[in-house]
């Protein structure tokens, strides 16, 4: 289960909307709290996913030509995050991202690339708004299955 406020997921919203038809980015800060991971704030990142699209096409050029559009964050910013996170006390805990007019289901090449033990929330943005908005995680045979997903109001 992860937890997450309101107020987050409608940064999060307005950051796909901006973005729409492209997809948006960023990170997932908090902590665990009674077993259940609680996020306590959103870090929105630029999606690097031009500059990077070539490094990816060399790890796995069959999935990375089948992606119209993608994500990806800059390792660099990743590092400055967590450096930030660390002072704060909390950890990087996951990375949302959107779809634009596709559902919030994690792709093949999200899958791929995905890190375990992060949460991956993803928003289906349709015709400029957001449609859904679901979290995954991905399972011990590298399978995303979803999370619950609590919103604090
Ligand atoms: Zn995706």
């Amino acid at each position: 289960m992860i937890n997450i406020f309101a107020t987050d997921i409608e940064i999060m919203k307005q950051e796909a909307i901006q973005s729409y038809p492209r997809e948006c980015c960023g990170l997932l800060l908090g902590k665990i709290y009674n077993f259940q991971k609680q996020i306590v704030k959103i870090v929105p990142t630029e999606n690097d996913w031009e500059n990077q699209k070539d490094l990816f096409a060399q790890l796995d050029d069959k999935l990375t030509r089948q992606c119209e559009d993608s994500f990806s964050i800059n390792p660099l910013t990743i590092l400055q995050i967590q450096k930030q996170a660390r002072q704060d006390n909390l950890d990087i805990m996951g990375i949302y991202h959107s779809h634009p007019n596709h559902d919030a289901i994690p792709s093949a090449f999200d899958t791929k690339f995905a890190w375990s033990m992060y949460s991956y929330i993803i928003m289906s943005v349709k015709e400029g708004s957001v449609e859904n908005v679901r979290s995954w995680i991905l399972n011990e045979s590298r399978q995303f299955v979803e999370e619950d997903l609590q919103i604090e109001v």
